[in-house]
Parts: structure tokens; C-alpha cells; sequence
């Protein structure tokens, strides 16, 4: 492991610095800015036009390659873009970034079985946020078992007609279209007979609804999607009744994400919690004093280095053509399980009194209220905890099933 970036690397982030501080308002910064706008439109706007601002200046899939709008730079520039974003709190990542999913998730997919046509016409888009893609994978009966996916595309022609629901869709509400899992061949193996398509959400016959989380935001999606024409042409990528394989491409692409950027980012969210034990009394005196708070502070201290040195264990072999394979999943049960920990502080540090409008952590204390509920959906959401540590028993440590 390497503990250093290169000279590249950072000689970008003092670019990107440079940029971000111009670019990301000092109000954006708030931890309640995004809430009080959250789901309108003007929340929409601000996004889209930092997103494009964003793309004009390079800034934008700078690991992809040049041809297609990116920088072609490595994984450890990529690394500082992350952190450099977190530290900026610019509008990114699955909750307020517009072009998350597409840059995330799509985009590799299509580098690597998109045809020339589909890359040509649809990297640019991905990349300036002109075209906010969604994730069409889960159904109401179908989540951790994907396989068993019901939504159906039936051939009539050159037209691929759909027919089914999709949900718990992450940027729904802002969402142009769908890259989804339709099954294409019922009478082949579970696997065979599902194909990875592009779906217009303005086609006649779609319809979606709005899903709020508990936390408020309306940020989820449920779609219908009832006699849908989807052409074929240029919509399906990969094979025809072969789209599982792709499908597992882009989750191995979402896997093996480096959580350098949720390092900075949780960091930032211990720091608020912090902030609010300062100002919180508990049992009477401040409740940074009290010694079980301080004892989980340090926990979820100790857990974010964690997270850090295995983020640069990440960057280091993937610099290396390494595959990480099933680690990925320990990955993710490390940073949702501190994530929530530092949530459920926070809600602690409030207490009973944290729930009113007038508890004494004032506008902080509204937004850690916010995040306890919201994080939640982080256990579930990529895959539950539950088959993350089925994964790591069966595929890392060789248990019985
Ligand atoms: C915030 C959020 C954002 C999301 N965004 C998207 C998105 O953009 N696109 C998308 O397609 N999906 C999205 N999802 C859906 C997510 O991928 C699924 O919710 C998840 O895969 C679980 O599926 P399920 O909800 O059907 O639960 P189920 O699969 O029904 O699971 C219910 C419970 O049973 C447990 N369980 C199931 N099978 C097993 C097993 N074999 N062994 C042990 N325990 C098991 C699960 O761990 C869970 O606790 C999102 C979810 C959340 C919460």
C-alpha cells in the first residue's frame, strides 16, 4: 500500500481546488441549503447548471477517455477528484448528484459493451447531465433475488413493447431515462433471457410516482411502465436475452468504487455531530463531556480511518489491473455500518429535546435529525447488509450454504 498520490495527482487537486472554490457557493455548504429546496425545481436548476459548469471545465469524468469527454486521467487523479469534491460539499454522489448514476454506472457499462453508435450518442449527454439516467434494476417482489425480475419486453417488430413496474428508483423525480433489466425470454434459464435496455421515461406509457423516505425526501421512485414501444435500435446494449452479464459488469463498476470521497464525507458528518455535543447539555453538563459519547465519537473515529486506509488499499491495487472481486462487499458493510453509527450519535447527542425546533444545536440539530432517518436506506440500498455478509461467507471465507 502507498500512502502518497503522485505529482499528477496533485498537481490536479490544487486545480480542482482552485475551481471548487469558485464554483460551489459558501451557501451550498449549509448543511440545511439542499433540504429546504429539496425536491423543486429550483433545486433542479442550480444542479444542472453547476453539473454543466462542471463539464465545461473538465471536471466530469475525468477517468474516462478523452475521445468521449473525459481527461483520461488514472485512478488516483480520480481519488483526489473525490475527496476534493466531498471536502468542497459540492452537489454530488446517489443523493444530489444529477449526472451520479450516469457517470457512476452507465457510462462504464457503455464503454465496454456499448456499440460506437450508442457511445457516440450518449457519453456526451451522460457526462454534461443534459440526460439524468436512473437505475431500473429492482421490482416490488424482486431486490436482493434480481434474477427473478417479472417487468417483460415482448418483440413486435423492430419495437420492443414493455410491461411492468420498477421501484425504488434513486433521482426518479429529476430522471430522463431508465438503463433496466427486462426479461426478454421467460422460458430460458433465470439468467438467460434478460436484457439490459435504455428506456425513454417520456414514452407514452410511462408513469411515475414519487416515493418519500421517512426522513421526507422525496427522492425515490416507483415506475409503471405499461405497453412501453421501446425501439430496439440503439436501446439495447449487449445482446439481446444476454443482459445479465452486462448487468453484472455494472455492479462489479458500482463495487469497486473507491470510498475515498465517503471517507471525507463522513468525516464532515462526525464533525457535525461533534459540533452539537458542544452546544447539547446531558445529564447536566455538555454532552461532549459525557463519557459514553466520547467513548463512540472515538468508535466511529477509529472506523473512519478504517475506511480510509482500505480506500487507498483500493486505489493501490486497482492501480495494479487488480480485481477486487468480493472484498468490494466488505467494503460497503464497512462504510454503511459506520455511516448509520455516526447517524445514530448524533441522534443520541440530540436526544428528546433534539427533536424540537428549538433544541439548542439550532439549525444543525434539524439536519442530523434529517440523516438519522435518511441514512437508513444506505443498509439496503447496493445490496442489504444481509447478502453482503452471505457474499463474504460464501465467496471469501469458503462456509457451508
Ligand atoms: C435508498 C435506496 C436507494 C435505492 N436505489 C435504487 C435504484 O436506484 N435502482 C434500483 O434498481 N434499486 C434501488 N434500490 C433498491 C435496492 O437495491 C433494494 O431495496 C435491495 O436490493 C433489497 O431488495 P428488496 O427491497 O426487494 O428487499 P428484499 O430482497 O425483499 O429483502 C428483504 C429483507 O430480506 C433479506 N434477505 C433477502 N434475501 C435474503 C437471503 N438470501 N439471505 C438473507 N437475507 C435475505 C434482506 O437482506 C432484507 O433484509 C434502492 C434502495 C434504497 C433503500
Amino acid at each position: 500500500m502507498d500512502l502518497r498520490y503522485s505529482p499528477e495527482a496533485e498537481r490536479f487537486r490544487k486545480e480542482i481546488r482552485r475551481w471548487l472554490d469558485e464554483s460551489v457557493p459558501m451557501a451550498w455548504r449549509r448543511p440545511r441549503f439542499w433540504l429546504e429546496r429539496d425536491g423543486t425545481t429550483e433545486s433542479l436548476e442550480l444542479r444542472r447548471q453547476w453539473e454543466k459548469d462542471r463539464f465545461d471545465n473538465g471536471f466530469t469524468g475525468v477517468d474516462w477517455p478523452v475521445e468521449f469527454g473525459g481527461r483520461g486521467a488514472d485512478h488516483e487523479v480520480r481519488a483526489v477528484h473525490d475527496e476534493e469534491m466531498a471536502r468542497a460539499r459540492a452537489p454530488i454522489g446517489p443523493y444530489l448528484g444529477l449526472t451520479y448514476l450516469g457517470t457512476t454506472l452507465l457510462g462504464p457499462t457503455l464503454l465496454r459493451y456499448g456499440t460506437a453508435d450508442q457511445k457516440r450518442r450518449l457519453l456526451p449527454g451522460i457526462l454534461s447531465g443534459d440526460t439524468i439516467w436512473c437505475q431500473g434494476f429492482s421490482e416490488p417482489e424482486s431486490g436482493s433475488d434480481l434474477a427473478s425480475l417479472r417487468t417483460t419486453a415482448v418483440r413486435d417488430g423492430d419495437t420492443l413493447v414493455v410491461t411492468g413496474q420498477k421501484i425504488w428508483t434513486s433521482m426518479a423525480r429529476y430522471g430522463d431515462a431508465l438503463f433496466a433489466l427486462v426479461r426478454t425470454s421467460p422460458r430460458e434459464s433465470r439468467r438467460r433471457g434478460i436484457t439490459f435496455l435504455l428506456i425513454d421515461l417520456t414514452l407514452p406509457g410511462v408513469e411515475v410516482r414519487t416515493i418519500r423516505q421517512m426522513s421526507g425526501s422525496p427522492d425515490l421512485g416507483h415506475e409503471f411502465l405499461d405497453d412501453v414501444r421501446v425501439p430496439i435500435e440503439g436501446n439495447v446494449v449487449g445482446e439481446i436475452d444476454e443482459g445479465w452479464g452486462v448487468a453484472e459488469y455494472l455492479l462489479s463498476v458500482e463495487r469497486q468504487a473507491s470510498p475515498i470521497g465517503q471517507y471525507v464525507e463522513f468525516s464532515h458528518e462526525l464533525n457535525d455531530v461533534i459540533a452539537a455535543a458542544r452546544c447539547t447539555g446531558k445529564d447536566g453538563r455538555p454532552a461532549i463531556e459525557h463519557p459514553s459519547i466520547r467513548a463512540r465519537i472515538a468508535r466511529c473515529r477509529a472506523d473512519l480511518e478504517l475506511l480510509r486506509v482500505r480506500a487507498y488499499d483500493t486505489m493501490t491495487r486497482l492501480g495494479r489491473g487488480e480485481d477486487l472481486g468480493r472484498e468490494a462487499s466488505i467494503t460497503k458493510l464497512l462504510w454503511s455500518r459506520t455511516r448509520l453509527a455516526i447517524a445514530d450519535l448524533g441522534a443520541d447527542v440530540l436526544g428528546v429535546d433534539g427533536q424540537l425546533s428549538t433544541a439548542p444545536a439550532g439549525e444543525l440539530a434539524g439536519h442530523l435529525r434529517w440523516r438519522h432517518l435518511q441514512v437508513r436506506g444506505q443498509r439496503i440500498a447496493g445490496g442489504t447488509a444481509q447478502i453482503q455478509r452471505t457474499l463474504i461467507a460464501r465467496d471469501l471465507l469458503g462456509l457451508p450454504r
